[in-house]
């Protein structure tokens, strides 16, 4: 057979050359050990947590070992796509300050490999394709889905391998003539390799994370082309990891099985193997189940990254997190270098885990508190408020509504003296934790503590307070009002003389602090009330005040 011919029967209208190829996309001038990887995906419109999780691990590794990462649209696939997609896919990582090097992106910082977006590469793909054929390693293939639904049914009663090999590889055999006439005729027709592959033979992957894998080589002809010339993920990803010079392939390791049909594309086309590491999915224990499941976007909201923006996660919590599933080691480096940010932690490729590494929202929740505890008061300012302005309109409206002191003491949840009150992981809590600090504490009240207690010292607590409180006083000389409010309804002030004899007092100054806690903020527990007070006004705090008084009369409440 006339490989040549038949190359240029299949592709009449391509006239250029791998060695063209390979002079225009150059190899990358870098230092010695820098990656290049790249983030690929289709357009969906949709970021699955898992892509986030596979591209902060290659941003770390290509920016770590001072190499490029890039944004590789895979838009091959028409029905996969949404208007908008790429955009969205795009934003969606700025929100985690996930940057590209290069990407499709109008800056003109990329113009050596460009274009970025497979539907825009059609020719150097058919280019790829056509050398192929001239090499006899590919063919056109017309074979109609009624056909291959008979193979399939030949192939599934004989219990034999299903696909297109060898014997049912039917239009291997076609000769130049058969296919200039089919061609003539308008038959459509694919493209597909012809496997030089031995089902004895291994195929060698060095996983940079699993180690090395021996499979069967690739014994299938697999499409290489479509009838419209688009080319499927097998092809496109040799094609494109090759002229995009990718030195380091990190993906999901649904694709693992196809490390053979991709060794031996690499080989047939005369390309370098690049290396490859395949990150296992992130799971979570199911609910009902109890057992381990890949996080699903259709049954689990957290499974989409706009999830953690909704629920004003800050975006070094979630990228934090995702660094803890994907190197251990991680959790140790953080409490030995607290202050430091999260891209000084040396990244390992090697301990990325092997195997479906559990992603755990209360663990997330426990790394956000840490990271939410490190913020200045500025910095939880601007993000509350940005938040509140994208999610919470209510919180948002509220905040506008204070005076500045209020914005500057936002955090103010977090002060406990000399410590740090880590109670906050997302900025949705707020207004749920601390709905005293961040609504306006109207409609219903649920007070803790008043049905544990005298209600009649309640009562009488809260009146001599109301009285007594002197609005400049500092904390101390709060203190000392509640202390004499305490003596003199017949409380015990000192804590050392109530604990020896208790049975001599109807309470102590802890129970007169808690009342006005409780009627200041509904809750036995809060941030220092002192604090408190002094954010939401002493006109605020005696509106409270006379709410709790006439709850505390209110018979219908006991
Ligand atoms: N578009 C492919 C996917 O979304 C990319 C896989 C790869 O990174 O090679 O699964």
């Amino acid at each position: 057979m006339d490989y040549k011919k038949l190359a240029e029967i299949v592709f009449p209208n391509i006239y250029k050359d791998i060695a063209y190829l390979e002079e225009k996309f150059p190899e990358r001038q870098l230092k010695e050990g820098a990656k290049v990887t790249r983030f690929a995906p289709s357009p969906t419109g949709y970021m699955h947590i898992g892509g986030l999780y596979v591209s902060i691990i290659c941003e770390r590794i290509s920016k770590q070992s001072g190499g490029v990462f890039y944004l590789r649209i895979e838009d091959t696939d028409k029905k996969r796509q949404v208007e908008g997609g790429i955009d969205e896919i795009i934003s969606a990582l700025a929100k985690f300050d996930i940057k590209f090097d290069e990407g499709p992106f109008d800056d003109g910082s990329s113009e050596v490999y460009k274009p970025y977006c497979q539907s825009q590469r059609k020719e150097i793909y058919q280019i790829c394709a056509k050398e192929l054929m001239k090499k006899g390693l590919a063919y056109p293939c017309f074979c109609t889905a009624e056909e291959l639904a008979q193979t399939r049914a030949e192939q599934e009663e004989n219990k034999l391998d299903m696909g297109y090999y060898g014997r049912f590889a039917k239009c291997r055999e076609l000769s130049l003539e058969q296919v200039e006439k089919l061609i003539d005729e308008g038959k459509p027709f694919v493209v597909r390799l012809k496997s030089q592959g031995d089902k004895e033979q291994s195929a060698v992957l060095f996983d940079q994370i699993k180690g090395k894998i021996e499979m069967p080589q690739n014994i299938m002809d697999i499409v290489i082309l479509k009838s419209d010339g688009i080319p499927t993920y097998h092809f496109a990803h040799a094609v494109d990891d090759h002229f995009m010079r990718t030195n380091l392939v990190v993906r999901g390791d649904e694709w693992l099985s196809s490390f053979p049909v991709h060794e031996e594309l690499f080989r047939s086309l005369g390309f370098k193997l690049p290396k490859y590491a395949h990150i296992a999915p992130i799971m979570k224990i199911d609910a009902e189940t109890g057992g381990k499941r890949k996080i699903s976007k259709r049954k689990d909201p957290e499974a989409s990254v706009t999830y953690y923006a909704e629920m004003g996660y800050p975006k070094e919590s979630v990228i934090e997190y995702l660094l803890n599933i994907a190197n251990s080691a991680f959790e140790e480096w953080r409490i030995k270098s607290p202050e430091k940010p999260y891209d000084e932690y040396p990244f390992k490729v090697k301990n990325i885990p092997t195997s479906g590494a559990l992603f755990d929202m209360v663990k997330l929740d426990d790394v956000s508190r840490e990271v939410v505890s490190k913020k200045t008061d500025e910095q939880c300012a601007e993000e509350i408020t940005a938040w509140a302005e994208q999610y919470n309109q209510k919180l948002y409206n509220f905040i506008n509504s204070k005076p500045q002191e209020f914005v500057n003491s936002i955090a103010l949840w977090k002060r406990a003296g000399k410590k740090v009150r880590k109670d906050v992981a997302k900025w949705s809590e707020l207004t749920t934790m601390f709905d005293y600090i961040y609504t306006d504490f109207d409609g219903e009240i649920k007070y803790e503590f008043f049905d544990e207690f005298d209600r009649q010292i309640c009562i009488d607590v809260l009146k001599e307070y109301k009285n007594s409180y002197i609005p400049d006083a500092d904390a101390n000389g709060w203190f000392e009002n509640v202390k004499q409010i305490t003596d003199k309804l017949g409380l015990c002030s000192n804590m050392k003389e109530y604990k020896k004899n208790p049975e001599n007092y109807k309470g102590s100054v802890a129970d007169v602090s808690c009342v006005i806690r409780v009627a200041v903020t509904g809750k036995k527990n809060s941030p220092d009330l002192y604090t408190i007070i002094g954010v939401i006004g002493s006109d605020e705090m005696n509106r409270r005040i006379e709410n709790a008084l006439k709850y505390l009369k209110d018979d219908s409440n006991f």
